[in-house]
């Protein structure tokens, strides 16, 4: 068997499955792609491309569809929510500081990019995985709609709320963190309140909101959030006025696995390690995954699946697993109340040397150093 012949499956036409496919493609393997929804249709939220991730769409030739449809934004800057004043203000750009540019994108454009490169031949829609079996080394996947498909290696990037994961681990092991959130999105045009409207923007403040049940998201009473936010910044209030937020969404960790895969069956992107939103980076290190896990399957060769995975766990394990803590410790930070911690973070956010520390290492990481640039079919 060559290289080519191997038969990947991969569950999710999601950011890290379609990153796979394309960095597949550049080893010169096609890989099948199997989706649940019935339209590729990423609703609800823009996503930010750094460095870490964007040096791939650059080395892939996506760099100006990306250009198209996204903007590189040209500060970060941390304000408090209620009074607007500002805390920190960054004027570094990604591509100056990491090389690579930052994407400020939204979902469906982004996978809109990834679905147009990988093939739409290759992405198979209402593909709902429930199960899969294996024998020898050969996978078989069932899915709802009652047929199946056979594999020597199957990926799950099937997201945070992972199938693939729990049918391997066994359980739904999500933890709530405490924490819920509202997705939306919003036009500059209607923000006449927002200053620095081309920037990264944090605005700070604490609101307790009880989440009950064991959902990942509830009905959200259209009126609720706008009580709670009464006297914040206008800018705050234009934000969330804007949008209808019907949903709210939980916050959920799950436990850092010791193991990515079960037999030829591995995990990839928020099904291995789903982080909280508040460090930007789930996109982010999926790709690196994606990236890695190509160059790990073909440095192995013909018949070297079972290496590649060792060696794509061994080199991603521990850093997706501080990825995954620095988020958490981020979303603490963010969400103290006033007082000397509060004082004291705002002190670090304002501190260039402070946030380059926080930030270098995540950013200026390159997943696949020795590439050597093949042509992209
Ligand atoms: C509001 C929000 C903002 C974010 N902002 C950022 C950001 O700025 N930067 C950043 O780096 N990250 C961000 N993230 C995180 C980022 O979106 C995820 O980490 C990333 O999408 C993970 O990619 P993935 O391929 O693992 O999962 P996903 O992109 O979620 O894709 C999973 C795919 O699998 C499919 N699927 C699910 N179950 C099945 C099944 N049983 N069978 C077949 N297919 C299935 C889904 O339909 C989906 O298409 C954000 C997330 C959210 C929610």
């Amino acid at each position: 068997m060559s290289a080519t012949d191997t038969r990947i499956a991969i569950i999710g036409a999601g950011v890290g499955g379609l990153t796979l496919a394309l960095a597949l493609r550049e080893r010169g393997i096609d890989a099948e792609i199997y989706e649940r929804t019935h339209e590729l249709r990423e609703v609800g939220a823009a996503v930010y491309l750094a460095a870490n991730a964007s040096r791939f769409i650059e080395r892939w030739g996506l760099g100006p569809a990306f250009s198209e449809v996204s903007w590189e934004p040209t500060a970060l800057i941390y304000r408090d929510g209620r009074d607007g004043h500002v805390i920190a203000r960054h004027d570094e750009t990604e591509s100056g500081r990491y090389g690579a540019p930052g994407h400020g994108i939204h979902r469906a454009d982004l996978q809109q990019i990834l679905a147009d490169a990988v093939g739409h031949d290759r992405i198979h829609l209402g593909k709902e995985i429930t199960s899969y079996s294996q024998e020898g080394d050969e996978v078989t996947i069932q899915f709802a709609d009652g047929t199946n498909a056979q594999a020597d290696l199957v990926v799950g990037a099937d997201g945070a709320r992972s199938i693939v994961r729990e049918l391997m681990v066994g359980d739904d092991d999500k933890i709530y963190t405490g924490r819920s959130g509202f997705r939306g999105l919003v036009h500059v045009k209607d923000l006449p309140s927002l200053p620095d409207p081309e920037t990264i923007q944090f605005w700070i403040g604490v609101k307790r909101m009880p989440w009950e049940g064991d959902d990942w998201t509830v009905a959200a009473d259209p009126e609720e959030h706008l009580k709670l936010f009464e006297g914040w910044h206008p800018a705050v209030i234009e934000m969330i006025s804007a949008p209808t937020f019907d949903r709210r969404w939980a916050l959920n960790r799950r436990p850092a696995l010791s193991q990515w895969s079960d037999g030829r069956v591995v995990l990839l992107g928020d099904a291995a390690h789903a982080l909280v939103p508040h460090h930007g980076q789930g996109a982010n290190i999926t790709v690196e995954d994606a990236v890695v896990l190509a160059r790990c399957l073909c440095e192995a060769g013909p018949g070297g699946i079972d290496d590649a995975l060792v060696s794509y766990q061994d080199q991603r394990l521990e850093r997706t697993a501080r990825v995954q803590k620095a988020s958490y410790v981020t979303a603490d930070v963010l969400h103290l109340p006033d007082g000397p911690e509060a004082t004291e973070r705002n002190g670090n956010l304002a501190s260039t040397d402070w946030m380059h520390g926080q930030l270098d290492w995540i950013h200026s990481y390159n997943a696949d150093p020795n590439f050597e640039k093949v042509t992209f079919a």
